[in-house]
């Protein structure tokens, strides 16, 4: 599953500690699928995803839109070369004055989920365009958004009220089924919830004309997930099912779907030890773990593959752990991951799917271990660049 392209830049500039290695070109053969899958479909990159300036400079020359969470993520969209029209402020939780900041660099399109949040965006983005999010349950995803954002789907019609009444463009709804959501009905529910708040302001005369869909486009770890198009399918069959021939304008908003399968860790096995001499599990500790870029790795959710030097021959369940000294930094313990008994110390291994929720979730140096570097591959010129 590693491209080619990254294996060659491994081999060649043998970068010393773990690593980051992304190949721009398969974001960009993501966009593309996405684009083909959902051609009506406003796409907007969740820039928390990765932020690396080389794939936001990639995707807005493909004319994506971003999703963005911060003043910071909004500033590094408008330097990849994204205009502010296509940028959303999808956080729910943000400063006045940070609406305040995002107005004035352009950005009129703005995510809620309480009244209190409107009248933020009320004095600081007057007129500016606002959607609701709403609560999902998050089931079938494996990695789920759900309970901290949102509001249910009640409250999302007073919300757009008021946001109505404050002069605000109440133009729509968004959710989020949960990440690494394999569950292609999931978005049957969320849509149907949607529905209803549709018609609860279409009663008050207040029409709203878009649907977010969200995130939630899978990855591909160890199992196979349903492909893009079967996503569009599916979402669009509920869309019809829900409105009609009353169609709102959608967008999503991938991020994991977008870069996961672009990133490769490169790690190295620091030891392998067992806590008695018979005790037949192995302990593998390698230089990278929960605090270096894996905590998608909590409570053991997402399941990287792992590919070794010695694949292919016999193996053995192995705790897998990082180099920190917390006992959090233990990766997979509760379900043991199988690696090859003739696994060495001083062995690279290649943490596969890495692309998506790494690089910005490693710690500025807990114990004195550096931030993961990114390098980027492909895109047009192959010449590899640290970020
Ligand atoms: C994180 C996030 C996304 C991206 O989710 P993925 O599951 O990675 O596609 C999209 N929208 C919002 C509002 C988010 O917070």
């Amino acid at each position: 599953m590693t491209s080619q392209r990254i294996l060659d830049f491994l081999a060649a500039e043998r970068p010393d500690g773990p690593c980051l290695v992304v190949d721009l070109d398969v974001v960009r053969r993501n966009f593309q699928h996405l684009a083909e899958a959902f051609p009506a479909t406003g796409i907007y990159y969740a820039v928390k995803a990765n932020p690396a300036p080389e794939i936001l400079e990639l995707l807005a020359s493909l004319n994506s839109s971003f999703d963005t969470a911060s003043v910071a993520e909004i500033e590094m969209a408008l330097a990849a070369g994204a205009s502010p029209d296509r940028i959303s402020y999808g956080n729910t939780i943000k400063k006045e004055r940070d609406v305040a900041r995002a107005h004035a660099l352009g950005v009129r399109l703005f995510a809620v989920d309480c009244v209190d949040e409107v009248e933020k965006i009320a004095r600081q983005a007057p007129g500016a365009r606002v959607f609701c999010r709403v609560l999902t349950d998050g089931e079938g995803a494996e990695w789920p958004l759900s309970r901290k954002f949102g509001c249910h789907t009640e409250l999302a019609v007073k919300v757009l009220e008021h946001a109505h009444g404050l002069g605000l463009d109440a133009c729509g709804l968004s959710f989020h089924v949960g990440s690494q959501q394999c569950d292609l009905m999931a978005w049957d529910r969320a849509v149907g919830d949607a529905r209803k708040v549709f018609l609860a302001l279409g009663e008050k005369n207040i029409n709203l004309s878009m649907l977010n869909l969200g995130g939630g486009f899978p990855t591909r770890y160890l199992r196979d997930v349903p492909a893009t198009l079967a996503y569009a399918e599916a979402i669009q069959s509920a869309l019809n099912r829900h409105f009609g021939n009353r169609l709102p304008a959608t967008i999503i908003e991938p991020g994991r779907g977008m870069v996961g399968d672009a990133g490769v860790i490169k790690t190295e096995v620091v030891l392998i030890s067992r806590k008695s001499e018979d005790d037949p599990m192995r302990w593998v500790y390698l230089d990278i773990g929960k605090f270096g870029g894996l905590a998608e790795t909590m409570d053991e959710s997402i399941r990287y593959p792992i590919r070794t030097p010695c694949d292919g021959s016999e193996t053995a369940p192995c705790i897998i752990a990082g180099p920190t000294c917390d006992s959090a930094d233990v990766l997979y313990e509760k379900t043991p991951y199988p690696l090859p008994l003739s696994l060495r110390i001083g062995d690279e291994l290649l943490i596969e799917a890495t692309g998506a929720y790494t690089s910005t979730y490693a710690s500025v140096g807990f114990n004195g271990f550096a931030p993961l570097p990114t390098y980027i591959v492909g895109g047009g010129d192959d010449a590899a660049a640290a970020a």
